[in-house]
């Protein structure tokens, strides 16, 4: 109970209530929401699990008490209400965060604007503990004088320091071992899970969807898969799908890049600080950790469309430079750079850095397109479950669901930490990557090491126990080397663009 086996062949003999295309954070929840309200339902990821946008998050559960700045009330209940349920379903992978806003002298950030916003977002959100655990609670926020923010924050911009504004969300410890576990909870309640099966077309009849065409990645073998409901949750590829299954629609992900930092220095503060330089256009970044090195983000640069490479080095560049303002003692150079994470996000309009703000969701069968064809277009990892609930509700409107409602138990979670520092018996170790390889669908050694046991932060570790994963896969001497050679080649490319 709870393992994802690839049995392309079995899955798709069996008929389904609704197709979910894509495996990030939305088709994740997709899955997880269908199969809470009973429907039979199977996701298909061209790639690997979780690795495209939603692998490069800055891994932060947000409680979303920025929209207090424009009053956006519904959206903090949806954000804090998604923190809870991560807080408490995930206290394994989510843990409460500190976070810190040093003050200066400032017309909307300073010590009274800050107190008087904690405050009434205390108030606002007073009921979001409810159910938690003491040490999963979520305490008041509140202003700390300059000392004080000295003390915690030792690299902190001196001159004109007024205090700091200290409140608390919630961070991923592991997201992509989030996003795994919910496929785990979603097999436990029926629901089907295939990684590398690329969708290609729509099925229909009589202006309804009947299914779709797909493709084993793996062997290039085409597949037809039926059910009368289809989901686009392609991330940024979801405006393609649309147009190729449907009509072209200019609300579903206009790309921005974004990006965050993981530096070969050690985290400012045992949570979370938002650094903005006071002078010139710095935007606001929040720098946290990772396996215990900085983790700091997030950079955004327009793009024109979705084959957008990455950031560009002059992106980043000024990204250091902002950072070298707001805190000088840091300076880091591209040197202390260990990997970019990027990925693209719906900006409000094409050529813009200003992002949206709300997902999308689109019923086509509403708009002269296929009966049964809906797409999502994603805003936050924080607000994938809602979105996708909300979207499984609208569905459920076309059809009596079959299965049965509500959620069974989270499986127990499993035994991933193959990190040598943790896991020092090779023995053991072997055991660990077995049952992962066996339960959970890796396809390849970067799947198994850096998607299944988020080993990305520290790279010697994981070539240092990848033999022992060849072993798990039991892979010839000659296959182990190809594989040996693709995860150094993910290491290499990784850092400061050409
Ligand atoms: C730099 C950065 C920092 C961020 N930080 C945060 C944060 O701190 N907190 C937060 O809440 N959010 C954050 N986000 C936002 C969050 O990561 C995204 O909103 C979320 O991951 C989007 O998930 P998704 O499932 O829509 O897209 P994706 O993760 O991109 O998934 C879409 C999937 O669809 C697959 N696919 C496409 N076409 C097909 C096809 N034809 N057949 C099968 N599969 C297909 C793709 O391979 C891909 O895996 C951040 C994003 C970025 C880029």
């Amino acid at each position: 109970m709870g393992s994802i086996t690839r049995n392309v062949n079995q899955i798709c003999r069996d008929a389904y209530d609704v197709i979910i295309i894509g495996g990030g954070i939305y088709g994740s929840m997709l899955l997880l929401e269908a199969s809470r309200a009973g429907l039979k339902a199977v996701m298909l990821e061209k790639n690997d699990f979780g690795c495209l946008t939603s692998f490069n998050s800055l891994r932060i559960i947000h409680g979303g008490l920025r929209y207090l700045q424009t009053l956006r009330f519904s959206r903090i209940r949806e954000s804090v209400n998604e923190r809870s349920w991560f807080l408490g379903n995930f206290p394994d992978l989510v843990r409460p965060l500190p976070c810190l806003m040093p003050l200066y002298r400032n017309l909307t950030k300073n010590r009274l604007t800050l107190r008087a916003a904690l405050r009434v977002n205390d108030w606002f959100t007073r009921n979001r503990n409810a159910g938690l655990p003491p040490e999963l609670e979520i305490p008041d926020g509140q202003v700390i004088g300059a000392a004080e923010s000295r003390q915690r924050f030792p690299l902190v911009r001196g001159d004109g320091l007024r205090g700091a504004a200290l409140w608390y969300d919630a961070v991923m410890l592991d997201s992509n071992r989030l996003l795994m576990e919910v496929l785990r909870w979603s097999a436990r309640a029926g629901g089907t899970s295939v990684n590398y099966f690329e969708v290609k077309d729509l099925l229909r009849v009589n202006g309804k969807v009947r299914g779709v065409v797909g493709s084993d990645v793996l062997n290039g073998t085409d597949y037809e898969i039926e059910a009368p409901l289809v989901v686009n949750a392609a991330g940024p590829e979801c405006r393609a799908v649309a147009q190729k299954f449907s009509a072209d629609n200019s609300t579903l992900f206009p790309p921005s890049v974004a990006w965050n930092i993981l530096f070969d220095r050690p985290p400012l503060f045992d949570g979370a600080v938002a650094i903005q330089a006071t002078s010139g256009n710095s935007r606001m970044y929040f720098a946290h950790s990772l396996r215990g090195r900085l983790f700091v983000g997030t950079g955004h640069a327009p793009v024109d469309g979705i084959s957008a490479p990455g950031p560009a080095k002059e992106d980043v560049r000024a990204m250091l430079a902002d950072l070298n303002r707001a805190v000088p003692e840091l300076d880091v150079h591209p040197a202390d750079i260990k990997r970019i994470f990027w990925g693209l996000l719906p900006a409000k309009q094409l050529g813009s850095v200003e992002l949206a703000t709300e997902s999308v969701s689109l019923d086509h069968g509403q708009q002269g397109g296929p009966k049964g064809l809906f797409s999502v277009s994603g805003v936050k990892f924080t607000t994938a479950r809602s979105t996708a609930s909300r979207l499984i509700t609208l569905m459920k409107g076309n059809m009596t669901g079959s299965g049965i409602v509500g959620l069974p138990d989270r499986p127990a979670p499993a035994m991933y930490d193959l990190h040598p520092d943790n896991c020092s018996d090779r023995v053991e170790r072997i055991r660990r990557a077995r049952a992962l390889v066996d339960n959970e669908a890796p396809q390849s050694l970067v799947d198994l090491i850096i998607r299944r046991c988020d080993m990305v932060g520290d790279p010697d570790a994981a070539m240092s126990i990848a033999l022992d994963c060849c072993t798990a896969f039991g892979w010839s001497s000659e296959q182990s080397n190809v594989q040996i050679q693709e995860l150094s080649t993910f290491f290499k490319l990784q850092s400061m663009p050409n």
